[in-house]
């Protein structure tokens, strides 16, 4: 690591609230807090540690609990990042963010940024007035893998709990344990430990610059629906009637859907709404043709990404004109 100060790594960190930022009346309490009521200032004096990692640019981009991220606020951020990392005064951005909808803002930025910077997203699942609070260690892991070397070119980054994981494949898999944040399918790329970083493997499918997406200001409404036993077709004859461009579907096992939600998906996809099959099992990929006919129904299959990635990538596509069954496939076949 660098020691001498005026040749540490400059780097950006752009709070939005969440855990992370989140303060209870008691140290003892792990839930029932408040999210991101904390200052970004706050959260930064709380780690002295930092200032031996980099120079920092601290910016409070919001204070919301990341249930009530919005895509309005995704353009606002990903914008925010590109103009921060086009500065030759800064050589990576660190974002704090909720833990509930980190998956699908990391995904986003990774699809979107247009640098090969480091960016890396990190939060907390204790508030920062809790015994043991782990946001002060991940924001210092963080602030550690955005200031290495080989962050470079990984897309968008998640340090947590001393993993480092890929925006593309994390997803949140406790409701309240501090290891709360897994990668399915690939595994984590690796490890952040005591000023060490360590990669195991890199990214492999294209995102930032080589990404053909950029940050929508006006964003396609895109819903979610899930099949389960007994579910009626209400959910999407509402949608369609509400005018949603596309549905992904939460589907049981490799994607599938009753024949009632079958019939609506159909219905729905002549009315011009693309539909995109994913599962609600929370690993494992769901094959095209494999347990619902997609050149028979018109559907596109999501492959490994969960159901609230999914909808990003339907967002950024749709955003981009690309709305035929085929252009879709190909698209999430790509990303
Ligand atoms: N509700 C919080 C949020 O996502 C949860 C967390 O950060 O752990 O903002």
């Amino acid at each position: 690591m660098n020691t001498s100060l005026d040749t540490l790594p400059r780097l950006a960190v752009l709070a939005t609230g969440g855990t992370i930022a989140g303060q209870a009346g008691d140290a003892s309490r792990t839930a029932g807090y408040k999210a991101g009521v904390v200052g970004v200032d706050k959260l930064l004096e709380a780690v002295p540690a930092l200032g031996s990692v980099a120079r920092i640019h601290a910016e409070q981009i919001a204070s919301i609990d990341s249930k009530d991220m919005t895509p309005a606020l995704w353009t606002t951020l990903s914008r925010r990042i590109d103009a921060l990392l086009a500065q030759d005064d800064i050589d990576g951005v660190v974002v704090t963010h909720g833990t509930d909808t980190l998956e699908e803002t990391a995904y986003l930025l990774h699809l979107t940024v247009k640098s090969a910077k480091p960016v890396v997203l990190t939060a907390a699942m204790r508030p920062s007035s809790a015994l043991s609070a782990d946001g002060p260690l991940n924001l210092l892991n963080a602030l550690t893998v955005a200031a290495s070397r080989q962050a470079a070119g990984q897309g968008v980054l998640i340090a947590f709990n001393n993993l480092i994981h890929s925006a593309r494949e994390v997803t949140k898999t406790s409701t309240y344990a501090v290891d709360a944040f897994r990668s399915p399918e690939a595994g984590a790329l690796g490890f952040v430990q005591d000023g060490r970083v360590d990669f195991q493997r890199t990214v492999v499918r294209p995102h930032t610059l080589a990404s053909e997406f950029t940050v929508p200001q006006d964003w396609p409404m895109v819903e979610i629906v899930a099949s389960y036993a007994g579910v009626s077709r209400v959910p999407v004859d509402a949608l369609v009637g509400a005018g949603v461009k596309g549905i992904v579907l939460a589907g049981t096992g490799n994607g599938s859907m009753s024949s009632t939600l079958a019939q609506a998906f159909a219905d729905a996809i002549g009315r011009g709404v693309a539909v995109v099959r994913s599962s609600r099992v929370g690993s494992g990929h769901v094959m095209r043709n494999g347990a619902a006919p997609d050149d028979a129904l018109g559907t596109v299959s999501a492959g490994t990404l969960n159901p609230y990635k999914a909808r990003v990538l339907l967002q950024l596509a749709l955003a981009r004109g690309v709305s035929d069954a085929p252009g879709l496939q190909r698209i999430f076949e790509t990303y």
